[in-house]
């Protein structure tokens, strides 16, 4: 039976637990013991991830809620670089990779009658979660930072959440949901509850299946609270484990150099990562200056044999244009990774899977 564990004290609680966090000393929760990966128990006429119903914990409903999260394209466009591949993940309900999480939270939360929810975010996973929140009748209360891009603001008012834009740097919306969750109502911040990182798992199960087993070298994507990062590392070991795969790919750790937390606890050898000062980027999405999960996305990217890289604001925007002359459309924060795999020397027999996370429509112009 799946449980969830305290990466900090090691205490264990049961599928029957709703939480986003220990209740005994407030660190972040994993789902261990998931049902083991196998091939044949894939359900391929089930809708978009759903297909992997099977792994995820018991507590999940045999019909799920769903708006078609998951099983995202992966293309080649040769123009952008013979050995890149890229997984279009702004092809998702909300247009970005938040779904994958978000889906699986919302049916949790739907289970255990929740009918009221708390949430920071620069957008993506507010706008994700005021959707899946109205598709199953609660109220989504989302705290986002006031300079959040307008694309991803009318999203989330769109689908009818008590939005609240909160002034100054990032920590203040997360400042806000926190005491919003202190009056009773469930905090159901996906860089906390643990569920959501499952979600994410499935990405690594379908790059595997999409690609027939030919498994990438290495795997570029941006970093913020790290959970995507999180779950293809957790989803290819579960690959591994079942021994559908020989190897995990590299993982490549992208963020702004203006808030970069990984990469400087990466660059230093650090076990976690100590916040940093916030800052302004055009790489809204990952303005996060410590992630929740810290320790663990540096032991992913150390045991994948992965690195962690940063780019600048020019950088960004140029591997922006380029994409969209490729006829990809992304926001700033998605196109940092083809910013960073042309700094790293990627031998020509390697191949490169990019996590396209967010549509270029969140942020038309850029952040100019
Ligand atoms: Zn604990």
């Amino acid at each position: 039976m799946s449980e969830q564990v305290c990466t900090h004290c090691g205490s264990t609680f049961g599928p029957e637990e709703l939480l986003f966090q220990c209740p005994k000393c407030g660190g972040p929760l994993e789902w261990r013991d998931l049902p083991r990966f196998d091939p044949k128990l894939i359900q391929k006429n089930m809708p978009g991830l759903w297909r992997y119903r099977p792994f995820f914990p018991e507590v999940l409903p045999e019909r799920p809620l769903t708006l078609g999260e998951g099983w995202t394209p992966i293309v080649h466009v040769p123009k952008l670089g013979d050995n890149v591949l890229f997984k279009l993940e702004y092809v998702s309900p909300t247009a970005s990779f938040k779904d994958r999480g978000v889906a699986l939270v919302i049916n949790q939360l739907h289970r255990f009658g929740v009918s009221e929810f708390a949430d920071d975010s620069s957008g993506n996973a507010g706008a994700s979660m005021a959707a899946y929140g109205a598709m199953a009748g609660m109220t989504a209360h989302i705290f986002s930072p006031a300079y959040a891009p307008k694309g991803k603001i009318e999203q989330i008012r769109a689908f009818g959440a008590e939005l609240t834009l909160v002034p100054g740097p990032r920590p203040e919306a997360t400042k806000a949901a926190v005491a919003m969750a202190e009056k009773g109502v469930f905090y159901a911040s996906h860089a906390w509850v643990p569920v959501n990182i499952v979600g994410q798992q499935t990405a690594a199960f379908e790059v595997w299946e999409q690609l027939g087993g030919e498994m990438p070298d290495a795997v570029a994507m941006p970093v913020g609270q790290g959970t995507l990062l999180l779950g293809m590392y957790q989803g290819f070991k579960r690959l591994l484990e079942a021994k559908v795969i020989d190897r995990i790919p590299r993982l490549i750790a992208v963020q702004a150099k203006k808030v970069s937390p990984v990469v400087q606890a990466f660059e230093k050898s650090l076990d976690d990562v100590p916040a940093v000062e916030p800052d302004y980027t055009i790489a809204d999405g990952m303005a996060i200056t410590r992630p929740v999960r810290g320790k663990a996305i540096l032991e992913a990217i150390r045991e994948s044999s992965g690195t962690a890289i940063a780019v600048t604001e020019e950088e960004i925007e140029e591997a922006r244009r380029k994409l969209a002359l490729g006829g990809l459309f992304v926001e700033p924060t998605s196109a940092a990774p083809y910013a960073a795999i042309s700094r790293l020397d990627i031998p020509a027999t390697e191949k490169v899977l990019i996590m396209l996370t967010g549509s270029g429509l969140k942020k038309p112009d850029g952040g100019k």
